[in-house]
């Protein structure tokens, strides 16, 4: 029998990037890199961030801006630039990630990798660096950049580009379900007021951080105020901490509050934990920190450790990967949501792009750039009065970078040049 890895790969993979439509003025022109530039962003929190993956009162985050040039076979020129944004956190708590060490790899490693080899294309960034091991956010970062630039010179959406090279075969929504996540609060009062704001606000499904000793109460108290609201649970792996049976007895308890999924209850390296659990629950099971690829994706489909599967593009090395895990998952009917990491402008309107594919059927932790800041880098993105967010019109990812806001928060920029020719 091939292997587990093998067989999601002849699923689900082949050479993004080729014979899709919308992407035709991109694979007819030559691309090539102007040049790749560093932008760490300290960016203040309205409130601080708590939860057991971190917690952190400003976005120090890591901004990559390609800047590309598009010649079409008649000899026109656009150029145009493109921004990624690095989902690291600031210290290395969700994953071992983290800003530094994300600055660290891609000034050491990641710039002159794709600098040395010529590297314009999306889709030849994750074989340009696939002798990095991990680092997969900090790579992600890249190639949003570099697929950003390609399609603000082609004219081309982020979201009609990812939809165009999705097996699915449909477009994109044009509307996406908001969501926010709420972190771990000092008191439950405090909890009850936060979803009070969020769902004010327009938000229809609210994930809630839990932690043991953390859960039940705070669940059933939400549940009671609203019995109608979407709620997600995340523990970010902090039931590990307990004995199994102890662990299964206390999650079960969750079973009674009809919460869409459960996320992350056990360790990131508990894969077979979780397909203990999963039948030993009502609540369905969702993972998030353990899915680093699509291989990894199709072995928890294939061990029954989750039914629902959170996408992060950033997590799995890419929004090319994220593609091709999303497809795998509509081909087994496993529903995909898109997971946050507390981005600015620059990633939420990436993420924004990947969770309008058409598997992307439950809210995400797509949310409003007020939730977090007071002010962005990029043009708010605001949510509508139906809890939606709309796709932008315009080319790329949409993000529009607030030269000001960059400025007001940039703790500095490093333009690497291309090789000159
Ligand atoms: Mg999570």
């Amino acid at each position: 029998m091939a292997p587990v890895a093998d067989k999601a790969r002849a699923e689900a993979e082949r050479r993004p990037g080729t014979g899709t439509a919308v992407g035709a003025k991109l694979e007819e022109g030559r691309l090539h890199l102007v040049g790749l530039e560093l932008v760490r962003v300290l960016l203040p929190l309205r409130k601080a961030w708590v939860s057991e993956a971190g917690s952190f009162s400003q976005r120090d985050s890591l901004l990559v801006r390609a800047i590309v040039r598009l010649i079409s076979p008649a000899g026109g020129v656009d150029e145009s630039e493109g921004w990624g944004e690095c989902a690291a956190l600031p210290e290395p708590t969700y994953s071992a990630e983290y800003t530094a060490g994300a600055v660290e790899v891609s000034e050491r490693y990641i710039l002159p990798a794709l600098l040395g080899a010529d590297v314009a294309r999306a889709e030849d960034v994750a074989p340009a660096l696939s002798s990095l091991k991990g680092h997969r956010m900090a790579k992600a970062a890249f190639e949003a950049a570099l697929l950003d630039a390609g399609l603000r010179c082609a004219g081309v959406r982020m979201a009609d580009f990812l939809a165009g090279l999705s097996d699915t075969g449909r477009k994109p929504r044009e509307s996406v379900m908001a969501g926010v996540a709420v972190g771990l609060p000092r008191s439950l009062p405090e909890l009850l007021d936060e979803v009070a704001e969020r769902v004010g606000e327009g938000y229809r499904r609210v994930k809630l951080k839990i932690t043991p000793g953390w859960d039940e109460e705070p669940v059933a108290a939400v549940r009671r105020q609203w019995p109608e609201l979407m709620l997600f649970a995340d523990a970010n792996g902090s039931y590990a901490a307990l004995p199994f049976p102890e662990a299964v007895a206390r999650l079960g308890r969750l079973d009674g509050y009809a919460l869409a999924c459960l996320e992350q209850p056990l360790g990131d390296d508990d894969l077979t934990g979780h397909a203990r659990l999963a039948p030993q629950l009502a609540t369905p099971l969702c993972l998030d920190e353990p899915l680093t690829s699509l291989a990894s994706v199709a072995t928890a489909l294939d061990i029954g450790a989750c039914s629902v599967v959170n996408l992060k593009a950033g997590r799995l090395g890419g929004l090319l990967e994220a593609v091709r895990a999303h497809d795998l998952c509509a081909k087994r009917k496993v529903p995909v949501w898109c997971g946050g990491m507390v981005e600015t402008g620059v990633g939420r309107a990436a993420n924004l792009a990947l969770a309008a594919l058409p598997n992307f059927s439950l809210p995400g932790d797509l949310s409003a750039s007020g939730r977090f800041f007071e002010k962005d880098v990029t043009a708010p993105l605001g949510v509508s009065s139906d809890g939606t967010i709309l796709l932008p019109a315009v080319p790329g990812s949409g993000a529009v970078v607030d030269g000001e806001g960059l400025e007001a928060f940039s703790a500095w920029r490093r333009w690497w040049p291309a090789r000159s020719r």
